[in-house]
């Protein structure tokens, strides 16, 4: 383990490195915010912290007034062990930067350096170190700090590294890009009973079963609209574990998703009354709680076109998607008043997959994503 911190001015391969050893979870990136705070401060930047957490902003200033492009890129880590690598292995026991993030954030200490080198004209730049992405908590954070205010961009860019795709090559979506998705919790309580004389009670079971029947095949109704429209049933609990006792209370969790926000308001409709009609049969009391809401990435055709003809411009190959990733990201919350485009980077066809004990960013990916990132900053204020 090496002990030493580098400066801003290092490789950024050592960067990577050094943030990839000191991973920490969601809304608990202190450290990691320091050390970015310190080397964007040595970058000559204007440094804004505390964003809904540990989050920070580092504002660059060209000479002319001109737009605010904004470029975000994530400071958490997993809570799972990696399978060690390197010198660069976690040193916080199961603690992982196993979704890339060091990787991310690598890509805008790039977008410094050259900033620090050469400025834009016009307008500002600003890198936005979010907490908490893989809680789905960041983003919303961050828009609620007053700070942000102050922030605030005219275009959006962040990109997320996508292994099982050719390395470099970027992936584009107009429209959705990233589901929506939102974690249903249905708790059903009915009066538990002798084993023997279950007819003195009212037991959950039934409606239980066809509550978990009826979410699976909730998406059939939506099966003529556009998109995408899911429910993954992902965890059941009925009474408790006693053979004397017929059940009084269960409790079903689901996970909705869908391509759009618009679509995951229907689909959490149905979903309830579903549910509720299945407890009313059976005379049972019901509650339903959401958890883990993220809304789905809307990327702006303008931004799109942006990224599209930087990709043509540093040589990297560009890739329309057909559908939208199943996957969230809070980064639409983000971009709700500007245009704002998400786009992916392939990190290799080769590569376990993210949140993955052996998922490392790759060391090769680094200057791709810098080059992209500068290259629309660029776009956007060095031109006349
Ligand atoms: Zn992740
Ligand atoms: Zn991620």
């Amino acid at each position: 383990m090496n002990n030493t911190l580098p400066l801003l001015g290092t490789e950024l391969i050592e960067l990577r490195h050094a943030l990839h050893r000191a991973p920490e979870l969601s809304g608990q990136e202190e450290a990691t915010s320091a050390l970015i705070a310190g080397w964007m401060e040595e970058a000559g930047a204007e440094v804004v912290t505390g964003l809904g957490g540990h989050g920070l902003a580092a504002i660059f200033r060209g000479a002319a007034p001109g737009p605010r492009v904004m470029l975000r890129c994530e400071l958490d880590a997993l809570p799972i062990d990696e399978v060690p690598r390197g010198d660069w292995s976690s040193c916080h026991q199961h603690v992982g930067h196993l979704c890339g993030h060091d990787g991310h954030m690598t890509w805008l200490l790039g977008v410094a350096q050259r900033l620090a080198r050469r400025p834009v004209a016009r307008g500002e730049v600003v890198l936005l170190f979010q907490p908490a992405e893989e809680t789905g908590e960041g983003a919303r954070a961050v828009v609620r700090t007053k700070a942000f205010e102050t922030i605030k961009p005219d275009f959006l860019y962040a990109c997320h590294n996508l292994p099982g795709r050719p390395l470099g090559e970027v992936s584009v979506r107009d429209d959705a890009f990233t589901c929506a998705s939102r974690g249903m919790i249905v708790r059903l309580s009915g009066l538990c009973a002798h084993a023997a004389h279950p007819e003195n009670g009212r037991s959950p079971a039934m409606a239980m079963c066809r509550i978990m029947q009826g979410l699976s095949r909730l998406p059939l109704q939506f099966a003529d609209e556009t998109g995408l429209a899911m429910v993954t049933l992902v965890h059941a609990r009925l009474g408790e574990v006693a053979f004397g006792t017929a059940p009084g209370d269960a409790e079903v969790m689901a996970t909705l998703r869908t391509e759009s926000n618009d679509m995951m308001k229907a689909l959490a409709e149905a979903a309830v009354s579903l549910a509720r009609s299945e407890a009313e049969e059976d005379h049972l009391g019901i509650e339903v709680d959401w958890c883990d809401a993220f809304e789905a990435t809307w990327n702006s055709a303008e931004a799109n076109a942006v990224i599209r003809g930087v990709a043509a411009q540093v040589g990297q190959p560009c890739h329309e998607l057909d559908q939208a990733h199943r996957w969230s990201e809070d980064f639409g919350v983000l971009g709700r008043e500007c245009h704002a485009a998400m786009f992916t980077l392939g990190a290799g066809e080769a590569l376990p997959g993210l949140h993955h004990p052996r998922y490392d960013f790759p060391d090769d990916l680094i200057l791709p994503g810098v080059a992209l990132f500068e290259g629309l900053v660029r776009h956007h204020l060095n031109g006349a």
